[in-house]
């Protein structure tokens, strides 16, 4: 706690000054208990300035009269798996859109992307004999960072950078990325239609027959040797009289969802004071059991960009009871990594944080292994997750936004050897991904590799380029074969 008490001023590491928006303060502002506003307090980086204050206010209060998104007994439960992440007994794949949008909202779009983690889920686990737990970015992950303040259209105007849908269109004008508040409504609507569809699609059991079926398709001739083998397992634990296709576990896939907690006056308006497991204790939850619950989604991140230790949004996340990621890029510290972490779990609770290293395919062999001593010389319990996707991007000579695939799986190879090499737990990966087909959004990748050409063909992501889905497969298989090892 003494990170930031008044007495002892946060170290700020390269990492933790702002990329953008308003300057540190030169003195912590009062540090009192959390409140679930108490981010209020603090300077809130990335945030959009909305024209109308009392607008913005009167949607937070009717949000705050909404039913919850998702249930803290579940988001419990993420708890528990992650935990088992952490000491090696599982292993996570959270992945999905960059940016989901409102127009791009369709039985479609989220089916798809529910169907290629589930075809993931089952290559990978049968690789590694782990549970993989399932998280989507996915049912609320509208609220983007941007390291500039503006951006030119193509005629040359200079309009402010899009921000995500849940703030403004991403038309390219100045009148369209005026923040509008009715869209957190918007958002909230979209997210519960998503997780109904969600909670829909894990109940409807698909066979396994659809599962290896879905992996041929994506795979093709490359996975024919794979998906051959998880028939083979398949029809040998049936001969064994045992029921695949009836077994819980693969009829209703635990799937959890996620997103960066960037727009804090919605996360704060989806927030509750309640207990995890009210019906169990029979009637009203006793005030012992509730504590504050992220209702927004199971799991929430703080960003590359926002982590800052004596800033809203570290304020706003050490308060609620969810799991939280924290992404870390190259220039992170291990001091600070030590000093995010106790801010953010001073009990040291095992499920509670979830490390997501990017830190780039060269970077990473230098980077992380100072960060991994000294987390494991603590004694903390993280989940070490590896997002090969953010410090790989590069553009092309015409100015195209993407990612070599070849970059991807170098990063996420190193993250595995260096976690060997260091004796530690690599606990997950995080990947931008869809489900959509023939999508163009990053270079190279499986039996049909894009080339720079074809990036025009199919690029449809509102941010950042997305792997597709036979990219993605490929990159999930990758993973698999190396938590064999
Ligand atoms: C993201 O996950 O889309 C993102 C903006 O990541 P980061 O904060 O790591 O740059
Ligand atoms: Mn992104």
């Amino acid at each position: 706690r003494s990170v930031c008490g008044r007495s002892a001023p946060p170290r700020m590491t390269a990492a933790a000054s702002p990329s953008s928006g308003a300057e540190a303060p030169s003195a912590l502002p009062d540090d009192g208990e959390w409140a679930i506003d108490s981010w209020r307090r603090f300077p809130a980086l990335q945030q959009p300035v909305y024209p109308d204050e009392t607008a913005l206010a009167e949607v937070e209060d009717r949000l705050s009269r909404n039913p919850p998104l998702v249930f803290p007994g579940e988001t419990e439960r993420l708890k528990t798996s992650l935990a088992a992440a952490g000491r090696g007994e599982a292993f996570v794949l959270q992945g999905g859109d960059c940016a989901e949008t409102f127009d791009d909202f369709s039985t479609t779009s989220v089916e798809a992307t529910f169907r290629l983690l589930i075809a993931q889920v089952i290559a990978m686990s049968y690789l590694s004999g782990l549970p993989i737990v399932k998280i989507g970015r996915i049912a609320g992950q509208f609220a983007k960072p941007r390291s500039a303040l503006t951006e030119k259209t193509a005629d040359g105007q200079e309009i402010p950078s899009y921000r995500g849908d849940i703030i403004h269109s991403s038309d390219p004008s100045a009148e369209a990325r005026v923040p509008d508040p009715e869209r957190l409504v918007r958002a909230y609507s979209q997210s519960a239609a998503a997780l109904n569809m969600l909670r829909a699609l894990a109940k409807s059991s698909s066979s396994m027959g659809d599962w290896t079926d879905l992996i041929s398709t994506l795979g093709g001739d490359a996975q024919r040797d794979l998906v051959e083998k998880i028939e083979d397992a398949l029809s040998f634990v049936s001969a064994c009289g045992v029921a695949v296709e009836g077994n819980a576990a693969f009829r209703e896939p635990e799937f959890y969802t996620s997103h960066e907690a960037l727009l804090l006056p919605f996360e704060q308006a989806l927030t509750r004071y309640v207990a995890a497991h009210p019906s169990r204790r029979g009637g009203d939850a006793t005030a012992s059991s509730k504590a504050w619950w992220n209702t927004s989604a199971h799991m929430v991140w703080v960003g590359e960009r926002t982590r800052q230790l004596d800033h809203a949004h570290v304020e706003f996340l050490r308060g609620i009871s969810n799991p939280i990621g924290v992404k870390v890029g190259p220039t992170t510290e291990p001091e600070y990594l030590l000093q995010i972490l106790e801010r953010l779990n001073p009990t040291n609770e095992e499920g509670r944080i979830m490390v997501i290293v990017r830190m780039g395919a060269e970077k990473v062999w230098r980077k992380l292994p100072p960060l991994l001593r000294a987390v494991t010389a603590a004694g903390k319990h993280v989940v070490w997750s590896c997002d090969p996707m953010h410090e790989n991007t590069i553009k092309t000579a015409s100015g195209v936004k993407t990612r070599p695939v070849d970059l991807i799986m170098n990063e996420m190879n190193a993250f595995f050897s260096v976690h060997a090499a260091e004796g530690t737990v690599p606990g997950g990966i995080h990947l931008e991904m869809t489900g959509l087909r023939d999508v163009t959004e990053c270079l190279g990748g499986g039996e049909s590799p894009v080339s720079e050409r074809a990036l025009a063909d199919n690029y449809q992501s509102a941010c950042d380029p997305r792997l597709n889905g036979s990219q993605a497969l490929e990159v999930a298989i990758a993973a698999g074969r190396r938590l064999r090892e």
